[in-house]
């Protein structure tokens, strides 16, 4: 495995949500073809495109992710790499319409084969992939030909709310998504296929990390040598699953994160021979994957998190911000959880967080408050639960910021209710998130909140995903549901 090491591209590097100096991702500088005219950005271009030589790379994958969830890619030389920043690469915007089976549905705005756009890879997330030899990768910014910002790009979508957080209310946001997968030995096993574990030991047990150290060092040292921060890696519940959670970063650059480390996961397992399956469940009867959000809130090095007079110390705003979030969690899981077999996962008593509450601490609260405690007051965040790996991590994120937005727009009207503890399926008193994805589409449907934050374009386009999916596996069992998605993510 190469090892060539540069300096992180992620930003902040510090314990989780532990750092004052997270800033909102800078925008490339934008010339008329949609990349960056003479000056210094060419400059940089032409000094990655060097670096690139000089660690042997020889293809550029730039990646984005589609409204089903799926990461979809075109790939350049990297001694076009150059060019490509200054024209974009062309890709038809008939992908923001594909569903998770690679058919194509239709939209009012997007659909079918007509058109192009330009994708602009984001220089500053440029990484050499340590496990895939030859290769870097960037994520991209999609363009119109004539340079306008695409108006369905969701990598766009996401800065746009963190800027608007920014403008509105001076808050800037750290975020940090959580990977869990299973692996399985061989190629993903079809729907008559059973799985075939290469680790038998217990949950969160050693004997698991060391049937499989040789994979998990791998996955720790690719990690590594491409700048990404990592905090924990462990066995998780499920046969064969595994977490690992990074440091935190701006809204954006944490998506772009938890897709590098989502396809690393995956070129690691693959040199061992395994296949990473981030699919909701992988067995319709297990747990499932989850892909947990923390967010924390700041404002001039300050956490809004702690040391305020609302609950578990939180500032009036971080809990009118919550409250909004807390309140439209039904409409956001049309983003959170968008898989056919997401709500296979979604269901109590599983640490998914299926119940619409909150909780100190409380890993069945669909929103679970991390205090930090006094030792840490600055790691102070909320971990959205209810989240899971098959999310566009680009539209998640930027959708929970609309709807803590929409919070902090309500202002003295938005409070959270009491902190729950314990399994809210015991006590039978607390909502239950929808159980159905016709419910889910029902309530982004009716969501003005999110329909104004996406825009026409963007949201029609995930609403006629949303609806295809579902007409796709209608009448499917839940056996069937899993075994055709846990293996597409
Ligand atoms: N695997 C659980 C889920 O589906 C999460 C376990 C945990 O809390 O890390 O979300
Ligand atoms: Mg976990």
């Amino acid at each position: 495995m190469g090892t060539t090491r540069r300096p992180p591209p992620h930003g902040t590097t510090t314990t989780a949500h532990g750092d004052a100096g997270a800033a909102v991702h800078p925008e490339t500088v934008q010339g008329p073809g949609g990349g960056p005219g003479p000056g210094p950005a060419a400059e940089r271009a032409g000094a990655a495109a060097a670096r690139l030589a000089e660690a042997g790379v020889e293809g550029v994958a730039l990646t984005w992710v589609d409204n089903a969830g799926l990461t979809r890619v075109k790939a350049v030389p990297a001694r076009r790499l150059q060019e490509v920043i200054r024209t974009g690469v062309g890709m038809s915007p008939c992908f923001d319409v594909y569903l998770v089976d690679d058919s194509m549905t239709d939209s009012p705005h997007i659909g079918g084969p007509d058109g192009d756009l330009r994708l602009v890879p984001d220089l500053d997330r440029l990484t050499v992939l340590a496990a895939q030899p030859g290769w870097a990768w960037a994520p991209v910014d999609r363009h119109e030909q004539d340079g306008r910002p695409y108006a369905a790009c969701q990598r766009g979508f996401a800065r746009r709310m963190a800027r608007r957080a920014l403008d509105e209310h001076g808050i800037t946001l750290k975020a940090g998504f959580e990977t869990e997968w299973v692996v399985v030995r061989g190629p993903a096993p079809g729907p008559a296929a059973e799985p075939a574990y290469p680790a038998t030991g217990p949950a969160y047990g050693m004997a698991r990390l060391v049937e499989t150290s040789d994979y998990l060092r791998d996955v720790l040292a690719a990690l590594t040598a491409q700048g990404v921060e990592v905090l924990q890696i462990h066995p998780e519940y499920a046969p064969g699953q595994f977490e690992v959670s990074t440091a935190p970063s701006d809204p954006v650059g944490a998506a772009d994160l938890a897709v590098l480390v989502r396809e690393t996961v995956r070129a690691v397992s693959l040199r061992h021979g395994l296949t990473a399956l981030f699919g909701p469940v992988v067995e319709p009867d297990g747990v499932g994957n989850g892909g947990h959000l923390h967010l924390s809130l700041w404002r001039s090095g300050r956490n809004l998190s702690s040391g305020g007079p609302g609950p578990c110390g939180m500032t009036r705003e971080a809990e009118a911000f919550w409250a909004g979030v807390l309140h439209r969690l039904p409409e956001l899981l049309a983003l959170g959880a968008p898989s056919p077999a997401s709500l296979l996962r979604l269901r109590p008593s599983r640490w998914a967080g299926a119940h619409q509450c909150w909780g100190l601490e409380n890993r069945e609260a669909a929103l679970r408050f991390v205090a930090g405690g006094e030792r840490m007051p600055q790691a102070a965040n909320a971990e959205i639960k209810c989240v899971d790996a098959s999310a566009n991590p680009y539209l998640l994120v930027g959708g929970v910021i609309a709807a803590g937005l929409a919070g902090l727009a309500d202002g003295d009207g938005a409070r959270l209710p009491d902190p729950v503890s314990g399994d809210p399926a015991r006590t039978g008193t607390h909502m239950r998130l929808p159980g159905s994805a016709q419910e889910v589409l029902r309530r982004f449907e009716e969501s003005r909140v999110l329909r104004a934050a996406l825009g026409e374009e963007l949201f029609g386009a995930v609403r006629a995903v949303r609806a295809g999916e579902i007409a796709l596996f209608e009448g499917a069992s839940d056996h069937e549901i899993a075994a055709a998605t846990r293996g597409r993510y």
